[in-house]
């Protein structure tokens, strides 16, 4: 299974349709992220004005319980080409990326972090990589060093069983942090599934793409949102948004078990004819039991964990609830 999507193959034909001066624009999710707003603008702002292009900036704010949505505000006051779209509560970083990319009108689009770990100064050699025709450039994290060895094994044990079970692979290593070219958010928008495995939505959609590595520094201000347990759920979003192997497996287990079954029936008749019955057998009967008892319990949450899939998706509530957009000239 390839482990890296990118793609080498652009035409000089998709270079030339870039305009000359481009919008860029850039949305950032955030969630209590009152420090970090701040420094993200400061940092951001120059690599913006060193484009050669036009640009703007939007926040999604995902239901902060922070002054957040005061310090956006008054940002906005500072720069017109800051925009704020402010959730009615708090609906996760995938629900927030999505109403980012549904809103931006731009030729391309950065999707990052607003905590710095995602390094400003790679925007521009996206930019540069898109203006030679690559449609989606991302960032992979090289090393993993501000990462606790847990977490990088456990993300490396998740891409692989990911890329293994799912017919469309996700490069390892690689976060939301990324620039996609107009027509990617155009492709992306018609995926309007509620179970928002973002990663892999960007790969489904396909388009050339192009890997940039740097290296993760750690965060500066506040901190992570994802906890272990957060985690383990967007692990399983992701496998059950993408493969539907773990649904279909245990038809060969089953029959695996049955073909052992039958083999053993003929063993024990052959044996009781030649030797009588043996009574002695609790422990063997035991292991039996609960072994099947096991599959059987763990085919039936697999069986679960789909169906409440098919549950939410079919009451079709729309993914995210905007309480307000903020633009700059409504203050
Ligand atoms: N975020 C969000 N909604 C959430 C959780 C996080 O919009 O429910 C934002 C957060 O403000 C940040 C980005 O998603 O801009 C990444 O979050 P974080 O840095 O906590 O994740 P990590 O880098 O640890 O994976
Ligand atoms: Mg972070």
């Amino acid at each position: 299974m390839p482990q890296d999507t990118a793609t080498a193959f652009v035409t000089a034909a998709q270079a030339k349709t870039r305009p000359q001066r481009p919008h860029v624009a850039v949305i950032v999710p955030v969630h209590n992220e009152e420090e970090s707003i701040g420094p993200f603008l400061k940092a951001v702002r120059p690599v913006l004005d060193g484009l050669e292009a036009d640009w703007s900036v939007l926040f999604i704010n995902d239901g902060s319980r922070d002054r957040t949505l005061d310090v956006l505000i008054g940002a906005m006051r500072d720069e017109a080409r800051i925009s704020i779209i402010n959730f009615a509560r708090n609906f996760g970083k995938e629900a927030a990326m999505t109403a980012g990319l549904d809103a931006v009108d731009a030729d391309a689009v950065i999707v990052m972090d607003v905590d710095l770990q995602d390094p400003p100064e790679l925007i521009a050699e996206f930019v540069r990589h898109w203006r030679a025709g690559y449609d989606v450039v991302y960032g992979a994290r090289s090393q993993r060093r501000s990462d606790s060895f847990l977490k990088r094994f456990t993300a490396a044990r998740f891409y692989s069983m990911f890329n293994k079970v799912s017919n469309v692979p996700i490069p390892s290593n690689v976060g939301d942090f990324r620039l996609i070219d107009r027509r990617v958010v155009r492709s992306l928008g018609e995926l309007r599934e509620r179970n928002r495995f973002m990663k892999g939505l960007f790969a489904w959609v396909g388009y050339p793409s192009m890997a940039v590595p740097y290296e993760r520094p750690v965060r500066p201000h506040g901190e992570t949102k994802f906890g272990f347990r957060r985690l383990w759920n967007f692990a399983l979003d992701g496998i059950f948004g993408f493969s539907t192997l773990p649904l279909k497996a245990w038809t060969y287990l089953g029959l695996l078990l049955a073909v052992f079954a039958v083999l053993y029936a003929v063993y024990l008749t052959v044996r009781t004819l030649l030797f009588g019955i043996d009574v002695p057998g609790y422990a063997s009967l035991m292991v039996a039991i609960l072994m099947v008892g096991a599959f059987q319990l763990t085919s039936l949450g697999i069986i679960g964990e789909y169906i409440a899939r098919l549950t939410l998706e079919s009451k079709s509530r729309p993914i995210y609830i905007v309480e307000n957009h903020y633009k700059a000239g409504d203050l």
